[in-house]
């Protein structure tokens, strides 16, 4: 017997094949809902006494045992375990639900649930969280609508390209226009060009792409509008898409929390090689590739307030700060 427990429609039910995107897909899913979005049944006590058969745990001897990159701070405001998960839950729906359909979008707002790390490791299930948040229908119907296209249509469906598509983390698992648009435009001039490591410590010449990146490396999770204009920056200043995929899914999966997900994989691909997306007028680098840039960002939200909070943390000596960034304040 197979159980899907990461999803709520098990991924092969909700379809038989990779979809195209999230409007192909979410019919399918909500279709499933009432038979699946149920109550869980009650947790009763095994027939079967496991300490009869299994022997006590060194927890010493497992750490001891674990490959673990020390160099990654442990992050301080989430703390594991399904308990304070659904605290997280319950202060969602009181406290931030409310300002999701309007604020979900702005980056120094606190309106997101900020329950993905439960999810990515199974210590909440979407399932459960989906039903608390549906009791909340009444009093904030908008909200409720977007939470569930976001963590049910949205998360599904990066299921289903992880399921079905066998080359989930490389270009070659992009559609064809996309593959053939980037390989286009592989030789245009990048007007900056940076190596994974002036990436991993937030050199580049543009402080909203920096900051963000140190919101990731300090707090292990980066807020989702800007981890699409963070991964989009990364194709627009490497000398390829191939690169530019491998740096995005490198740092992605080393310092969220959430991190080597399918969701993440999706969402480098989605923003770097067009996953679920359709083209979009041509331009340098990014081909039909949907493009963003800081302007954009400006006219969503107020990009000051959040590179300050970020980059003041960090007491960089100006003379680190590559040259570029002068040109890039100038340009401003
Ligand atoms: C480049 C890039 C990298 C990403 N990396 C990851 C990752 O490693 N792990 C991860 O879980 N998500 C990733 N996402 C998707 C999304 O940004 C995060 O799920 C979200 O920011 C998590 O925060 P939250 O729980 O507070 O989200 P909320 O905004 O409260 O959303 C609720 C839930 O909906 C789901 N969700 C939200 N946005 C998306 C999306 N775009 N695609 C699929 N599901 C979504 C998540 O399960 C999330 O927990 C990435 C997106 C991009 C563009």
């Amino acid at each position: 017997m197979e159980v899907d427990a990461h999803n709520i429609v098990p991924v092969w039910l909700a379809s038989d094949k990779q979809e195209y995107a999230a409007r192909t897909i979410r019919n399918k899913i909500h279709k499933f809902l009432p038979e699946f979005l149920t109550e869980f049944p009650p947790v009763t006590v095994h027939t079967h006494n496991s300490k009869l058969t299994m022997k006590s745990t060194n927890w010493i001897k497992a750490k001891e045992s674990l490959e673990i990159d020390m160099t990654v701070s442990e992050v301080s405001w989430a703390t594991p375990g399904t308990n304070a998960g659904l605290k997280v839950l319950d202060e969602f729906c009181t406290k931030r639900l409310k300002f999701f359909a309007a604020q979900r979008n702005d980056p120094n707002k606190d309106s997101l649930s900020n329950l993905s790390p439960w999810f990515h490791f199974g210590q909440i299930g979407v399932q459960r969280t989906i039903l608390k948040v549906k009791s909340y229908s009444s009093k904030h119907s908008e909200s409720v609508s977007a939470y569930i296209e976001e963590a049910v249509v949205r998360r599904e469906l990066a299921d289903n390209f992880c399921y079905y598509n066998p080359h989930y983390d490389s270009i070659s698992g992009a559609a064809q226009w996309a593959q053939d648009t980037l390989k286009a435009h592989k030789k245009d001039k990048r007007e900056y060009i940076y190596t994974q490591e002036q990436f991993e410590s937030s050199s580049t010449h543009d402080p909203l792409w920096n900051a963000a990146q140190l919101q990731m490396v300090q707090e292990g999770k980066m807020h989702g509008f800007l981890r699409m204009y963070w991964a989009k920056k990364i194709l627009e200043w490497t000398s390829s898409p191939e690169e530019g995929l491998r740096i995005a899914i490198y740092l992605n999966d080393k310092y969220e929390i959430d991190g080597r997900d399918p969701n993440g994989y999706v969402g480098c691909m989605w923003s770097i090689c067009g996953i679920h997306d359709q083209g979009w007028a041509e331009r340098s680098v990014f081909g039909k590739i949907r493009y963003m840039n800081y302007q954009g960002c400006k006219r969503k939200f107020d990009v000051g307030q959040f590179e300050r909070k970020y980059n003041k943390k960090r007491k960089l000596d100006k003379e680190e700060l590559p040259a570029a960034f002068k040109k890039f304040k100038k340009q401003k």
